[in-house]
């Protein structure tokens, strides 16, 4: 698992403390994927934000446990660092999501794609919209699921993949369920394509299965 593009910030499930979030870094660049309730304070203590010119956030869904801090991080860059996010997102209400949190409107503008970030919509819950996406870095294709209850939704993008960040489950229901999806993903990684499991409820349970070696 140590050799991914994207490098993890947490990978726990939603009611765990360390909010599923990866990040990564290009030049003076960063892209952060998702901001839960517990991103804040890592970012604030863990990067030096003074470095970067351009600072990215790719927002999946508006869940509390990706998108929990992401006013507080807004605003934070603004007021301290003067710097302007660009949050790149396809949700329906993101914009009322900023501004009923009382995100200044200078502070950030958004983007529905860029040249190398396209959405795939997927499903996970019923009351709101949720995106997985294909990121194109360094003549590499990366698929990040986000919180799915498919990966139907991803399956052409897969084909010619490199990595894939996949949400996975020991009690499936709005997310994969490891047991259900196991087979799939094997034969997805025989196909050439990195895995990396994330978003995890029962970190023992999902690895005991993952690492289990076929006879
Ligand atoms: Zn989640
Ligand atoms: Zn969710």
């Amino acid at each position: 698992m140590e050799d991914s593009t994207l490098i993890f910030l947490g990978k726990d499930s939603g009611f765990l403390e360390n909010n599923n979030s990866a990040y990564l870094e290009k030049n003076k660049e960063l892209i952060l994927i998702d901001c839960g309730f517990s991103i804040f304070e890592k970012v604030k203590k863990n990067f030096d934000l003074n470095k970067y010119d351009n600072i990215n956030v790719i927002l999946t869904h508006l869940h509390n446990d990706h998108a929990g801090s992401l006013s507080q991080l807004i605003m934070y860059l603004w007021f301290i660092f003067h710097k302007k996010v660009t949050i790149i997102s396809k949700c329906k209400n993101i914009k009322k999501y900023l501004k009923i949190t009382g995100t200044p409107k200078d502070a950030y503008e958004i983007k529905e794609k860029t040249e190398n970030i396209k959405f795939i919509k997927t499903e996970h819950v019923k009351e709101i919209d949720s995106y997985g996406f294909e990121l194109k870095i360094d003549n590499k294709k990366i698929i990040y699921t986000g919180d799915t209850k498919t990966l139907k939704p991803f399956e052409s993008s897969l084909k010619d993949a490199d990595e894939l960040y996949v949400d996975v489950s020991k009690f499936g229901g709005v997310h994969l369920k490891i047991d259900e999806v196991i087979e799939q993903l094997r034969n997805i990684e025989k196909n050439g394509t990195k895995i990396f499991l994330m978003h995890l409820d029962d970190e023992q349970y999902i690895m005991n299965i993952w690492n289990k070696k076929e006879l």
